[in-house]
């Protein structure tokens, strides 16, 4: 006999050493026969993994009712539909384990035709990838949390800067669109420099909270964004809100933090934490720039500043 490598011994190809083969990988084959839709084999493994003995393996019932109710429908009408057409197919589902608990099975199916092209049986390998599926889960939650995070400040919880960075431009856009108006409310505490040389770093942190918790509460609405702009300042990104809702909104937030009643004994407007506010609302228009709009909003709270601090302003100096 030639071979196409002749210093190899032929290949014992006895169905002995294909069993062996078989039953000692890890991966679990079986075989289905299309006629009748009943297990003619299922490697030995399969107990090991799932608990169910090889004999409790009978029919495609027995497969499909021990999967994740969940899985099930999506699963067996896929492998179904990919059977019938003669393709080969794989599919990830939980598969019951005899304790109640689920295992990550991938099962990849090879359709066996006959000559004339009809199905005769499907054959196949289970392979277990809970790990792979866990660490999978892992990553996306993880994915989850940096995002969340990275759009988050971490100091007070509110959105950061690069939140309202990134919202601002969308919500001018649909303003544009919709003809609707767009208000900002920018927000810097009052003598925070002397709150924190009298109080301390820490709980000058917490005033920070407290005021975040504050803006967060008094805009309210589901689009409506506060974030912390940096060091002490805020801003408030109130779409389909005009002129006259934004003053409510900003009247709401001192009201909400007089009722808070935080202490600062080195304010020069009074006795406890204060904020100055400006506020703008506009219908943007094709010549308007969301830059230019947000730099006449701060130069409000700038106004405001000079004025007295304490308040707000809503209009052109
Ligand atoms: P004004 O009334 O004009 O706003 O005066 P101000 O003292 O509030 O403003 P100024 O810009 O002079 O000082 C802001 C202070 O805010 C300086 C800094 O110590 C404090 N600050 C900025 N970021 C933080 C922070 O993350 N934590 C704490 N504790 N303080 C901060
Ligand atoms: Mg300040
Ligand atoms: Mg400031």
């Amino acid at each position: 006999m030639t071979t196409a490598f002749p210093h190899q011994t032929p290949l014992d190809t006895s169905p002995d050493v294909y069993r062996t083969l078989l039953e000692s990988t890890k991966a679990i084959p079986w075989r289905i026969d299309w006629a009748t839709m009943r297990f003619t084999y299922i490697g030995p493994q399969i107990e090991a993994l799932l608990g169910w003995s090889p004999s409790s393996w009978m029919t495609v019932n027995d497969w499909a009712e021990r999967m994740h109710p969940e899985d099930r429908q999506k699963t067996v009408d896929f492998c179904v539909s990919q059977s019938q057409q003669g393709v080969d197919h794989e599919a990830d589902y939980r598969a019951l384990t005899r304790d109640g608990d689920y295992v990550w099975i991938r099962d990849v199916v090879h359709v066996v035709r006959r000559a004339d092209g009809s199905v005769e049986s499907l054959i196949g390998f289970m392979f277990d990838i809970t790990a792979r599926k866990q660490a999978e889960d892992k990553i996306l939650q993880l994915q989850r949390e940096l995002e969340v995070l990275s759009y988050r400040d971490s100091l007070t919880g509110v959105a950061n800067r690069r939140m309202f960075d990134t919202l601002y431009p969308v919500e001018w856009a649909k303003a544009r669109a919709t003809g609707e108006p767009l208000s900002l409310v920018v927000v810097d505490i009052d003598y925070f420099k002397q709150y924190n040389d009298h109080y301390g770093h820490v709980q000058g942190d917490e005033c920070l909270r407290r005021v975040a918790q504050v803006l967060d509460a008094g805009a309210s609405r589901s689009r409506d964004l506060c974030a912390r702009f940096g060091g002490e300042e805020f801003v408030l990104l109130l779409p389909a809100t005009d002129a006259e809702a934004a003053r409510g909104v900003a009247e709401r937030c001192r009201k909400l933090l007089g009722n808070e009643a935080l202490p600062h004994a080195r304010s020069g407007v009074g006795r406890e934490v204060t904020v100055s506010m400006g506020a703008g609302t506009i219908v943007p228009g094709s010549d308007d720039d969301p830059g230019v709009f947000l730099a006449r909003v701060d130069h409000r709270l700038y106004q405001a500043k000079s004025a007295g601090r304490d308040r707000l302003c809503d209009v052109e100096p």
